[in-house]
């Protein structure tokens, strides 16, 4: 059977994207408008080209406010290699670089920095399992440090910042992934902030990274930038204007399109507010449920993108996932490390399939509780 409707994707991603962003891709895929290629054929050089990837950063900084001492850059190599490229271009010999550890994510990131230097853990949630964010007063930060690392929405654990916390004198550089664009971000607090597109913001391939002017050439100071590879220094990106090499072009058109969308919506406060209506209506369906759904994470730290949550036990989890699937609601298996339910609920994941979620889970409590 071939399936052509749309089910509701809970997946972590890639994941849903708005359905009109597809419908116009699809609609232009054979022929780009007045250009009669498709955006899959032509040159990343040709005028076409540059006035997307153009108008794509120009939407960015719009959304987001961005300063004009920041730079705007599409990179590949996903959120995995800013976890590399950050310390081979800001953390020199005898520097130090702190990072918060609340989740898989972070963990991963300091993997990679101590491969590069020193490394400080400022803080970490680990032996919660990840259930929460920081304090202010459990933050050991380093003086002088070279910058402090932070996962701002942890996408396995289900753990989110909902306010940055205050994190000295060092450049902030930021993991944020699995909730950009999700709400408000005021750039001005970051020295470097990285987010994959495909969660938020468009197809895997491409990674937006906005890093502020002096760090780039902070970075072109260090001892040994000379030697890095060249794709690896924020300086080449920032030169060429993200097209030193063949950039990954469709995912940057498509990122152009998610872009529009959102601010057609209204920008990033009005995707706030609906991420907030649409993130509370699980939680308070996972409260309301007397403990028969429990939310891994501690209120004041739970993620408006990835709801995480475990069940009674785990016969019941795999009931569930497998009955729901075949109900339309698909992806809602947790991540292998931390088990039970996740429901990641992008900007773009409609309210219909929150409230089928949510009908769906008192169904199923009531049959099985
Ligand atoms: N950071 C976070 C918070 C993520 O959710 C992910 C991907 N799930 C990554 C980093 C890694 O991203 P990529 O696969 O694009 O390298």
């Amino acid at each position: 059977m071939t399936v052509t409707t749309r089910i509701f994707n809970f997946a972590p991603g890639p994941a849903v994207l708005p359905v009109s962003v597809l419908e116009e891709a699809q609609r232009d895929l054979l022929a780009l408008p007045g250009v009669g290629m498709s955006v899959l054929e032509i040159s990343h050089r040709s005028k076409t080209f540059e006035a997307i990837i153009q108008e794509c950063e120009a939407n960015v900084r719009k959304l987001a406010g961005i300063p004009q001492d920041y730079h705007v850059l599409f990179l590949p190599g996903g959120a995995t290699l800013q976890f590399s490229m950050a310390p081979m271009n800001l953390l020199g010999p005898g520097q130090t670089a702190d990072y918060v550890i609340t989740g898989s994510w972070s963990k991963k990131a300091i993997k990679e920095a101590k491969k590069v230097g020193a490394v400080n853990v400022a803080a970490t949630i680990e032996a919660e399992n990840f259930t929460r964010v920081p304090r202010q007063d459990e933050l050991k930060l380093t003086p002088g440090a070279a910058y402090v690392h932070i996962s701002t929405n942890e996408t396995i654990h289900g753990v989110e910042f909902h306010k940055l916390p205050d994190l000295g004198a060092a450049p902030v550089v930021a993991d944020t992934s699995s909730h950009m664009f999700s709400r408000p971000i005021d750039v001005a607090k970051y020295g470097l902030i990285y987010a994959g597109a495909q969660k938020n913001m468009g197809p895997a391939g491409v990674t937006l990274v906005i890093i502020r002017d002096d760090l780039v050439k902070k970075a072109a100071s260090l001892p040994g930038y000379e030697k890095l590879p060249v794709m690896l220094q924020y300086g080449t990106h920032v030169t060429d204007k993200s097209l030193y090499n063949t950039p990954p072009v469709f995912a940057v058109y498509i990122m152009n399109l998610v872009m529009r969308w959102l601010i057609n919506l209204g920008g990033l406060e009005a995707m706030e507010k609906i991420n907030i209506r649409k993130a509370d209506k699980v939680y308070q369906a996972i409260d309301a449920s007397g403990g028969y759904y429990r939310g891994h994470a501690a209120k004041d730290s739970r993620s408006r993108m990835n709801v995480t949550l475990r069940m009674p036990n785990e016969e019941l989890e795999a009931k569930f996932v497998k009955e729901a699937t075949a109900a339309g609601l698909n992806g809602l298996k947790g991540h292998r490390s931390v088990g039970g339910l996740r429901a990641s609920i992008y900007n773009a994941f409609p309210e219909e399939g929150i409230d089928a979620l949510v009908q769906f889970m008192k169904e199923f409590q009531r049959k099985n509780g």
